[in-house]
């Protein structure tokens, strides 16, 4: 729907994909046509190339999806590896090798028989399998252009854009650099289609399904876009910017939140790179809550070396200033895979050798290593220690004496060790449990939410359509995080959240309301999480969230929120008020 106000001035509408505001110029997306002088590739040759074509789609796939894994989108991560499957489905590639060996040009033998597939998804009833057809045009884009040797790597802005498109594909919108689009909008799409889900966890505001868009945006317009509202204003006047990006939704606020009555509750921001750190700091997050370090281990087939690994820390720590940084131990193995660390498979990935478990059961020289170079990090600044996936006691009483083992390499009696901050994920039902005997051997806990959902619905966190089961609204999940608050104060130790949970709008009121002393966010929700805190009244939210507690399901406990204006729209309005 396109709409122009009497300044002449055009908006455009859509459906609201992923939320935020941004303002930069449009950059209008470069598609890269599918066309080449050469004819593609036949007969046994061509099914030869065909096979290294597929085989060099899946390897780029496995980075992104690496990428997505590294920043913790791991469910993102799971639709591009289901474009992976699809070309590995043996009944599509025989039909498609068939094919050229019988004279069809591989590109248009990969097209025909992957066509029938897409068609079939497109006429379904269920949007959710039209959208996916968007999945397999993608990935049988990928390949054709690898047949016929078409560069993979988009054109991109020169300076901060919002993409215009006609539509992205997956993949794109996985690739995209964040430095460059700070948001995009696309005539096509909808918001379950993977596109609008990929924006999401990037972070990047997106507003899709705009009709007639692509022809009234020209490059190096002035836009406006609201990922929240569904719009895009063309040549906005400076009021409607300031609107906009005024105090409420502001994406930097480097003061503390307290909630009306006076309790003080830490935004962090979770970082999967220096990228992010630098994100953090500048949206005024209070540290980093959760650093996650498999960064320093990704996009090299080299394991970094102790000296290495100190000057990545060094460079987000000092990104931070004095702002606290927690550094997660490598979080690896199984369904993070690591390509300098190869590992056997496993039947059960998700409950298999990862995070903790592999550094002490099978590399513990990796663990002493990082420990090392964190503390040679930790003399200069407030950085503290987190292990993952920790299950037992034992566990982190192992993790506990290479740590001492690495104090003592590396002296550091002079380096921050008395002071130094130990702490652990509660991820698994068995820590949540054990939290209060878990509560005498570390310094805090932080809730990794996204696991401890996983694990405690039995949902794969990667299976979208086990996505509403695994609801961290339910009593279920909020009695555990209960029971870990209450273990944790005994002790008097300090709980955190650094799951997605945290930057859920509709959790935070039941967050503040169990007592949770800090939330590791995005770093674009730092400011809207602490608009949002200090709306809140901490002693009615304990009284909600003990009513919730009781309650039979997750919407349930929607209900109950909105019955007390606690829902994310509520609190919004009450922010920009
Ligand atoms: C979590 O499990 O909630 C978490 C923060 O860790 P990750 O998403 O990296 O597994
Ligand atoms: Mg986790």
């Amino acid at each position: 729907m396109t709409s122009a106000n009497s300044s002449g001035r055009t908006q455009l509408k859509g459906i609201a994909a992923a939320p935020g505001q941004a303002f930069a110029p449009a950059w209008r997306w470069k598609e890269t046509p599918l066309e080449s002088t050469m004819p593609g590739p036949t007969g046994e040759a061509g099914a030869d190339e065909l096979e290294r074509a597929v085989e060099h789609v899946k390897a780029r796939l496995a980075v992104t999806t690496a990428r997505l894994h590294g920043v913790g989108a791991s469910a993102e991560a799971g639709i591009l590896e289901a474009q992976a499957l699809m070309l590995e489905d043996p009944a599509l590639l025989e039909g498609a090798r068939e094919l050229v060996i019988q004279g069809t040009a591989a590109d248009v033998a990969v097209a025909e028989t992957m066509a029938p597939f897409a068609a079939m998804l497109r006429a379904s009833p269920d949007p959710v399998f039209q959208a996916r057809a968007a999945d397999v045009d993608d990935v049988v884009g990928q390949v054709r252009r690898a047949l016929l040797g078409l560069s993979d790597a988009p054109a991109m802005p020169s300076q901060p854009s919002i993409v215009v498109a006609r539509d992205l594909a997956p993949s794109q919108t996985a690739g995209l650099d964040r430095a460059l689009v700070v948001g995009f909008a696309t005539e096509q799409g909808t918001a379950t289609a993977h596109t609008a889900i990929l924006a999401r966890a990037l972070g990047l505001p997106a507003v899709v399904g705009i009709p007639g868009l692509v022809d009234a945006v020209a490059d190096g317009q002035a836009l406006l876009l609201d990922g929240d509202e569904g719009t895009l204003l063309v040549d906005p006047p400076a009021d409607a910017v300031r609107d906009l990006a005024g105090p409420a939704t502001l994406a930097v606020d480097a003061e503390p939140a307290l909630t009306r009555d006076g309790r003080r509750v830490e935004v962090g921001s979770n970082a999967a790179n220096l990228e992010d750190a630098q994100r953090a700091a500048a949206a005024g997050a209070d540290g980093i809550g959760l650093l996650r370090s498999e960064f320093l281990f990704l996009g090299s087939d080299q394991l970094p070396t102790e000296d290495e690994q100190v000057a990545m820390l060094e460079a987000v720590t000092a990104a931070m200033g004095t702002r606290p940084v927690i550094l997660r131990t490598l979080d690896v193995g199984a369904d993070k895979p690591l390509p300098a660390l190869p590992q056997p498979s496993e039947a059960n990935p998700a409950l298999g050798v990862r995070g903790l478990r592999l550094q002490l059961l099978r590399r513990p020289d990796l663990l002493a290593d990082q420990l090392r170079a964190a503390l040679r990090v930790a003399a200069k600044h407030p950085l503290r220690l987190m292990f993952p996936m920790v299950s037992t006691v034992d566990e982190v009483r192992q993790a506990k004496a290479i740590l001492a083992e690495a104090v003592k390499d590396v002296n550091a009696a002079a380096v921050n060790g008395p002071r130094l901050q130990v702490g652990i994920m509660i991820e698994v039902p068995a820590a949540a449990i054990g939290a209060d005997v878990l509560a005498r051997e570390v310094d805090f806990f932080s809730l990794g939410t996204n696991d401890l959902t996983q694990y405690l619905f039995a949902a794969d966190r990667t299976n979208p359509e086990l996505g509403p089961l695994a609801d961290s609204l339910h009593p279920a999940l909020l009695r555990m995080i209960d029971q870990v608050v209450r273990a944790a104060r005994q002790h008097r130790r300090w709980v955190g959240v650094c799951g997605e949970m945290a930057s859920d709008l509709w959790a935070v009121p039941l967050l503040v309301g169990l007592g949770v002393n800090e939330l590791s966010v995005h770093p674009p929700m730092v400011a809207r999480i602490k608009a949002t805190i200090r709306q809140l009244s901490a002693a009615d939210c304990a009284k909600v969230a003990v009513a919730a507690l009781k309650l039979e399901g997750g919407e349930a406990v929607r209900q109950l929120l909105a019955q007390h204006h606690l829902e994310p729209s509520s609190l919004r309005t009450r922010t920009d008020r």
